[in-house]
């Protein structure tokens, strides 16, 4: 275990302990974190003071274990959650959801009903908590709905808690909802990722009856970490890429940037760590259990991460993080910067999905200390090796957009080839098994002396920590490690659900089979393990995956390299992939065509926005810069002339910056002729015609314009550089 690897574990530890003593202001008031956790929910605790017994046990019935919600309940909780919100001072309620703008939507109603005397009275009915009807219009919908069905509607999830939204203009009561179209086609993000739950939860339940495991229901899980950088807003006013890009479209790399590895788990400036404090607070409130934050790698960056929850609930915390972190920012005059990679050069920023499933008691993807006789361990975990193996594409799709574009295979993120690391234990008993059909042994971790008496031995993991996979077991857990931090958490989480459930599937029906003509359940296992190996083990790399090495022999064998967006994306679409969604009830035809459209037609965009915006910036800012630059050194070299002093380094700097200047405004003219043109009028072609022709284009004006921002005056830079914006102070 590295030094940083030793700190992470403690890392949660550590700024707790720091933070009291460092802090000050808002950060040094006491918090009773057991009276503040989930004060502005209405959880089960809420629910059973308030509400009479049955209709608790039957909504209790409906949040652990999945039974349908009796409609005659609805009533009985609107009324209390109404004067739980009224309590709270809310004046609205809104339906929450999460259309596929990769955002979040809502839609204020007030709790007022006029009287009829002047007066009024406060009324949230049943049907309202259950219902509700946005304009859905203005939504992409992907084709899924003519402008002429202007209809949506927003239905209760039951299953996620209803919290209060606080902001400057008062309170209001956010109910979470799923989204569908008057056709009842899913347009949001919750609606694919509850089917992919229940179709997880329907074949593990199969294979768990086979092992003789009891259990109520098998839940997924997730826990993101999410990495973003604060930005002094100042700067980032100033700065019209980030307002319509919300990266950076300039500036050249600091003298200082992530050499001296600093940065990572330094301590935190004060300012920022009071910013850190309220985001914490806040997100306890609504419930949100986040645990550890630190510094990340690069100057200016940050991660968050929550314990794991069940996967909906935890997409829906994950929305509420990433808006609380932008709103709270504000507060300290922050900005929030979620891109991918808001500055070139330094590192981007990531987002981890950590992914398990369990049972009411039980990990499933625990593998104890012997995982080589915990045979149930080792049919999951085969499961999710095959899964991955067949459906490489379909990972890759669910992470690709241009934001992400710019992380997947530079040297800091996994490549975009999907790999499955598996540390040095579990992969040698898949060889056990796969050589001898059996594995008789687990190699032991043991402890970590650390040569000093008075210090504990800690006691060390099996398997070493692997930084570089895109998709890692951790200890319990799988880390798909190449999600961008500003996207949404609920397509790859669907995606990870639905491909396992029918590697379940099938691996079940294998072992019902040969247990049916008579074979012991672990022999037919082992049996079936053996013979399955072969299918996925190509999957499983546990070397450094930014090596050019292992992109040769990642095609040795034969998997997939997407390198970007819009290689992925098609694969979305393609017939296994709309068969397997079908088939799971997760996503249907329709429904998988409309993300893929809205996909493409947001990936054309960004990059559109993108190259307009460079265009504006590079001739109405950085050329006029660079040409007040020329003439002041014309100027001087003129002067020096006329006062008969031979000044040839001003001349000799007039003439680079003059050379710049040419090579700037050539690229420019290119950029400007390829903005103009797009490429068609189909959406498809339209982003290709980005990723060929725009992004090129970008870059040529990019290169010669950083150039320039090294020579030029201070002074005279028109926008802020990255060595003011990445040292917070
Ligand atoms: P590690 O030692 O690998 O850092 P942690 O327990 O600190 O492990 O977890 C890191 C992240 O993984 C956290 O965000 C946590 O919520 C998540 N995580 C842990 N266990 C699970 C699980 N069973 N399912 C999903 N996510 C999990
Ligand atoms: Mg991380």
């Amino acid at each position: 275990m590295t030094r940083v690897q030793t700190a992470r574990r403690f890392d949660s530890l550590l700024a707790v302990k720091t933070s009291p003593a460092r802090s000050n202001g808002s950060a040094s008031k006491r918090v009773d974190l057991e009276k503040v956790f989930g004060e502005n929910t209405f959880n089960l605790a809420q629910m059973r003071q308030r509400l009479p017994q049955a209709v608790f046990d039957a909504l209790v019935e409906t949040i652990e274990h999945g039974t349908p919600l009796d409609g005659t309940v609805a009533d009985a909780v609107a009324q209390a959650m109404k004067e739980w919100a009224l309590e709270k001072g809310a004046t609205h309620y809104t339906h929450w959801f999460q259309p596929l703008t990769g955002l979040t939507a809502e839609k204020h109603d007030s709790f007022l009903a006029p009287t009829g005397d002047g007066r009024a009275i406060t009324e949230f009915s049943g049907a309202e908590l259950v219902q509700g009807e946005p304009d859905a219009s203005s939504f992409p919908s992907g084709g899924l709905r003519a402008t002429f069905e202007a209809r949506g509607y927003t239905a209760w999830d039951a299953t996620s808690p209803a919290f209060i939204m606080e902001g400057p203009g008062g309170a209001y009561l956010a109910i979470p909802t799923a989204f569908a179209s008057w056709a009842g086609d899913a347009l949001d993000q919750k609606i694919p990722l509850m089917r992919s739950i229940q179709a997880l939860n329907d074949q593990a339940m199969r294979a768990l009856e086979l092992f003789n495991t009891p259990a109520r229901r098998v839940r997924s899980t997730l826990g993101p970490e999410q990495e973003f950088f604060l930005i002094d807003e100042e700067f980032y006013y100033r700065r019209p890429d980030f307002l319509t890009s919300k990266r950076t479209l300039f500036g050249g790399k600091p003298p200082k940037g992530q050499e001296l590895d600093d940065h990572y788990f330094g301590s935190i400036p004060d300012r920022v760590l009071d910013c850190m404090n309220e985001v914490e607070l806040e997100l306890y409130r609504l419930g949100v259990p986040v645990t550890t934050r630190h510094n990340e790698v690069a100057p200016g960056q940050y991660e968050m991460a929550p314990i794991h929850e069940e996967a909906n609930i935890a997409a829906d915390h994950q929305q509420l993080t990433m808006l609380t972190l932008n709103q709270v920012a504000r507060k300290y005059g922050l900005v929030c910067v979620l891109h991918e990679k808001p500055f070139a050069g330094v590192n981007g920023s990531g987002k981890h999905l950590n992914w398990s499933f369990g049972t009411e008691s039980h990990n499933l993807l625990e593998p104890g200390d012997t995982p080589h006789d915990n045979m149930q361990f080792l049919f999951f975990c085969s499961a999710v090796l095959k899964a991955v193996e067949r459906h490489q594409d379909l990972l890759r799709a669910a992470i690709a957009y241009a934001g992400n574009d710019h992380r997947l295979g530079a040297n800091e993120a996994p490549p975009s080839i999907i790999s499955v690391f598996l540390g040095d234990q579990l992969t040698d008993v898949f060889e056990q098994i796969e050589k001898v059909g059996n594995a008789s042994s687990s190699r032991a971790g043991g402890l970590l002396g650390l040569g000093v008496r008075t210090l504990p031995d800690l006691p060390k993991h099996a398997g070493d920590r692997n930084r570089t996979s895109p998709f890692a077991f951790t200890g319990n857990k799988f880390e798909f490690r190449a999600l961008g931090a500003s996207q949404t958490i609920s397509m790859p989480a669907t995606v990870l659900n639905t491909v396992v459930a029918e590697a379940i599937d099938e691996l079940t029906t294998s072992l019902e089979t040969r247990v049916a003509s008579g074979q012991a359940l672990n022999e037919a296992l082992r049996g079936l393990l053996a013979e399955e190996i072969h299918t996925f083990k190509r999957i499983i790399f546990n070397g450094d995956n930014y090596s050019a090495e292992w992109v040769e022999e990642a095609n040795r064998r034969g998997l997939l390299n997407l390198k970007n967006a819009m290689d992925a994306l098609p694969h979305l679409v393609e017939d296994k992939n709309a068969a397997i969604f079908e088939k799971y009830g997760v996503l249907s035809g329709r429904e998988l065509e409309s993300r893929y459209e809205i996909a493409v037609e947001q990936y054309f965009h960004a990059i559109n926005i993108e190259g307009e915006t460079m265009a504006d910036m590079a001739r109405t800012m950085i050329l006029p810069a660079a040409n007040r630059y020329l003439s002041e050194l014309l100027l001087t070299a003129d002067r020096a002339d006329g006062a008969g002093i031979k000044a040839s380094g001003v001349v000799t700097t007039a003439r680079g910056v003059s050379g710049l200047i040419d090579e700037l405004t050539d690229a420019i003219e290119v950029l400007v002729a390829q903005n103009a043109e797009l490429g068609g009028d189909e959406v498809h072609s339209k982003a290709l015609h980005m990723r060929d022709h725009i992004i090129p284009a970008m870059a040529a004006v990019r290169s010669a314009a950083d150039r320039l921002e090294k020579v030029a005056p201070d002074d005279l830079w028109p926008i802020p550089t990255y060595r003011d914006m990445l040292f917070i102070k």
